[in-house]
């Protein structure tokens, strides 16, 4: 059991390590503690050993000093003599400097003395606790190897143990006791020399204790439940890692990830001892186990992680194109300086490579005196200071696809290198250090969101930082549906595949729609469902509706009351479709050149409203995104002139500016840019009143993908329209209002396992709901007739159609499913329906509205 700096620090802990002890002793089996320094004594030796000047010196150890007669007082015990020795030799330390030419070994024994000291009082505390402890030196277990390559520094400050299962050394504490304590951080060379293992190095030495006891398992116990799936303190909606094969667990360390030390985990590899990460102020909370566990067969990006400090070296070859033996001219020098290289990028002509300070002790002389030596084989060239962003996950490469968002928030940064590692498991990024603190977290976010980071397998992704340590968080509702299951059941017996549609929920959006004060009116945007029932009852909210087509003009005819208003929004639609739109009460909105130059007459003593292209789209896909060049929809701001022109020539006034740049958004922030830019527009124009700035309002979709923020969104509009209140402002979302009231009820038709992988067809397919294949869009799909029984197993979720791509949900892990259990696909409210289509000339699923 190895408890970090603030896991000692006071009585408290110390009482919670002394339970945690006897439960463990409790269980049959011999407890050796490995202890960090008091948090914070390592970081104040080390400037202690940094100091030139012998009275401060003095004066850094006699605080030291205090703070263990400190805790003494706390624990309630006399300062133990063991402490009282080492306190002494820190101040003859101290006092006396390093011998010439000892400047290492001297800093080594010196920070050495944290976890001596720590070790100590812990061992005279848990003893007075009645849990008779025996004190052990670490140095006197743990062997330093020399490896070759290695300088004088990392030989003394960043050492290395060979850690193979050691019988005499079990045989010698079993004689001992039962319960030891032991330092982290420290190791004995061959010279008889006290090493250190490098910053964080307790971790590894509890792993190389495990390692040469066989231990039946190794715990780290920190202030943390376990490793996350990004640094929760910087992303409180990071995901709990419930499980990780020491790979990943690996990867995930020595990219970033502070909870573990890089080296502590190859050690336990070979002997197959399983490590567990719990917090010790939280121990009922289950943390990560790490171990060697069979292959997830869902594969997900598991963690982001990121390291500042990173130097990047590059060099290129002078004009000696294909120069046999040039990598190895350059790696020899990193040798020759004790550097070990990280990430590599080449080209015929350059090699980068980079540096990363946790394996390196980098100093800026090390890194001088190497580019000195580089300057003699090639143009050096050294980029610092630079951040590296990893992206780990099993089969990394097989995930790209996924990642286009992800991939998209780099096109805006300097990045310096990428690097994908040869074993598969991370995909890195170099950027300038300054951007990777505010990047972290939208990052994060996008993986949630990509649903690359495949956050709903419970088997794998605990409940976020959040949900555990913060002061509650805006949790995701449950579904509706979850309290209407028998119901439900019911209506998926008489037919299916059927839509049911909760009008109450369809009414609690639009309630919060009408929190938005700036907003004069809101039309709900049909082509997301035309259900009557949902047109009548929106209309009866008071919300206005949009329509693209003649035939949706006809359907809002027919359910609403003429006096609801309507907006007529088509693209590309033909001549007669706004003859036909214009003979209503429509708002009718051009978003090209051609109608109003073409047939200007048409729309003669109109006003219309003018859709706008801001030159640049958002969304959760591509095919969603409706800005920018390679989207179709809205007028170029470059034919504006021309645009307003022909306006005036045909009288034809423009009442309205309108912009939506796609759909699936969830930062409140862009709708307040949007009216920004479009009221500058506006200003220009002159005739215009109103600023329609679209829909696109996002429904998280993922668990732990945060809700779009309404009260945020509420302040950002309020502050726009408080700058141009002379503009009425419209929005028209559609997903957001009808999204989560639909689920779609499919009966299981046939099962099939295929090598691997095993198939759950339902009788819907993606002629009912075409999101999946178009989209990758993501729909939680659950077994309602097996809705409390825990997921056992991986499906590929299938319909009837004769298309490879009718895939409703990959990997969802599901309870053992029989032909005839009802399936039911959430959020299908929304572009499920209307999207439908008669392919294998199958049958549209029934629609019906629940109250
Ligand atoms: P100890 O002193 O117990 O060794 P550390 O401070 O070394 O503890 O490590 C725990 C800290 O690691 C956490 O408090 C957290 O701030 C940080 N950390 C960084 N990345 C992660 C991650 N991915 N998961 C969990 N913790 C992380
Ligand atoms: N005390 C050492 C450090 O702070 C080792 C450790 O705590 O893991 O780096
Ligand atoms: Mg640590």
């Amino acid at each position: 059991m190895k408890f970090g700096g603030t896991s000692v620090a006071t009585a408290e802990r110390w009482q919670t390590i002394g339970k945690l002890a006897a439960s463990r002793r409790a269980e049959g089996v011999r407890v050796l503690v490995v202890v960090s320094a008091l948090a914070g004594v390592t970081d104040a030796l080390k400037a202690l050993s940094a100091e030139m000047d012998g009275g401060k010196r003095k004066h850094a150890a006699a605080a030291i000093a205090e703070r263990h007669h400190a805790l003494a007082i706390d624990m309630g015990i006399e300062l133990p003599a063991r402490v009282a020795e080492r306190l002494e030799s820190l101040a003859h330390l101290a006092a006396d400097g390093p011998a010439a030419g000892q400047e290492l070994a001297w800093q080594a024994q010196v920070q050495a003395h944290g976890e001596l000291l720590s070790s100590a009082m812990g061992a005279a505390f848990l003893s007075a606790q009645h849990l008779p402890t025996t004190w052990v030196d670490s140095r006197d277990c743990l062997k330093a190897v020399a490896l070759p390559n290695q300088n004088e520094r990392t030989r003394l400050l960043s050492a290395m143990v060979e850690a193979t299962p050691d019988a005499a050394l079990q045989a010698r504490l079993a004689g001992q006791g039962e319960v030891f304590i032991a330092q982290g951080f420290i190791a004995r060379d061959d010279a008889e020399r006290t090493v250190l293992l490098g910053r964080g190095g307790s971790d590894t030495s509890a792993a190389y204790f495990g390692a040469l006891l066989k231990a039946a398992r190794v715990e780290i116990w920190t202030d943390v439940a376990g490793m996350f799936s990004a640094n929760p303190r910087q992303v409180p909606g990071a995901r709990l890692l419930k499980r990780l094969d020491y790979l990943e667990a690996q990867e995930i360390a020595s990219t970033g990830a502070k909870v573990l030390h890089p080296r502590c985990l190859s050690p336990l590899r070979e002997p197959r001892v399983p490590l567990l990460i719990k917090d010790t102020n939280r121990p009922e909370l289950d943390g990560t186990e790490i171990g060697p566990h069979l292959r997830e067969a869902v594969t997900s990006v598991k963690a982001i992680s990121t390291r500042k400090g990173i130097t990047l070296v590059s060099m290129e070859s002078v004009g000696m194109w294909q120069q046999v033996g040039f990598l190895s001219d350059v790696f020899n020098q990193f040798t020759k300086h004790g550097l070990s290289v990280d990430l590599i990028g080449s080209a015929e002509t350059n090699v980068t490579v980079s540096l990363d300070p946790t394996e390196n002790l980098l100093d800026s002389d090390a890194v001088a005196a190497l580019a000195a030596d580089l300057a003699k084989v090639c143009r050096v060239k050294v980029i610092a200071p630079c951040a590296a962003v990893t992206l780990v996950g099993r089969g990394m490469r097989s995930m790209l696809h996924e990642l286009s968002s992800v991939l998209a928030e780099f096109g805006q940064l300097r990045v310096h290198l990428i690097s994908q590692s040869s074993n598969n498991l991370n995909l890195t990024f170099v950027v300038d250090e300054d951007v990777v603190d505010e990047l972290l977290p939208r990052l994060h976010e996008l993986l949630l969101r990509s649903g690359s980071l495949r956050s709903d397998d419970d088997v794998q992704f605990g409940p976020t930082w959040q949900a555990l340590y913060g002061r509650g968080e805006a949790q995701m509702v449950p579904g509706w549906w979850r309290g209407e299951r028998q119901r439900l059941m019911n209506l998926a017996a008489e037919r299916s595949p059927r839509y049911v549609y909760h009008l109450p929920t369809i009414l609690e959006r639009a309630r919060s729609l009408k929190t938005l004060d700036a907003v004069d009116q809101c039309y709900y945007a049909v082509k997301a469902n035309t259900h009557p029932q949902i047109l009548k009852a929106l209309a009866a909210e008071g919300l206005g509706l949009e329509s693209v087509s003649p035939g949706e003009l006809q359907a809002i005819d027919q359910a609403v009351p003429a006096d609801t208003p309507r907006l007529f929004t088509p693209n590309f639609a033909r001549r007669e479709d706004y003859v036909t739109a214009l003979a209503t009460s429509a708002s009718v909105t051009l978003d090209a050149l051609h109608p109003i130059e073409q047939w200007g007459e048409v729309f003669a003593g109109h006003a219309i409203m003018l859709r706008v292209d801001l030159g640049r789209g958002l969304g959760h896909h591509e095919k969603v995104r409706t800005g920018g060049s390679s989207s179709k929809f809205g007028l170029p701001i470059e034919h504006l002139g021309r645009f307003i022109e022909c306006a005036e020539r045909h009288n034809v006034r423009i009442k309205g500016l309108h912009a939506h740049l796609g759909s699936g958004i969830l930062d409140a922030a862009h709708w307040g840019e949007v009216y920004g830019q479009l009221a500058a527009l506006a200003d220009r124009i002159g005739s215009v009143e109103i600023l329609n700035i679209g829909g696109g309002l996002g429904v998280p979709s993922h668990p732990g993908e945060q809700p779009l923020d309404m009260i945020e969104l509420n302040r950002v509009l309020s502050e726009v329209k408080a700058t141009y209140p002379q503009y009425k402002l419209w929005m028209e979302p559609g997903r957001y209002l009808v999204a989560e009231s639909g689920v779609l009820l499919s009966r299981v038709t046939q099962l099939k396992a295929k090598g691997e992988v095993r198939y759950l067809g339902t009788d819907a397919g993606m002629h009912n709901l075409i999101r999946p294949a178009l989209y990758d869009a993501w729909h939680e799909i659950v077994n309602l007739s097996r809705l409390d029984d825990a997921g056992t197993t991986l499906y590929q979720v299938v319909g009837p159609i004769c298309e490879s791509g009718d895939v409703l949900g990959n990997d969802r892990r599901l309870p053992e499913t029989h032909e005839g259990d009802v399936m039911l696909i959430a959020q299908a409210g929304a572009y499920g329906a209307v999207m439908a289509s008669h392919y294998n000339l199958r049958d549209a699923a029934d629609e019906i509205v629940i109250e």
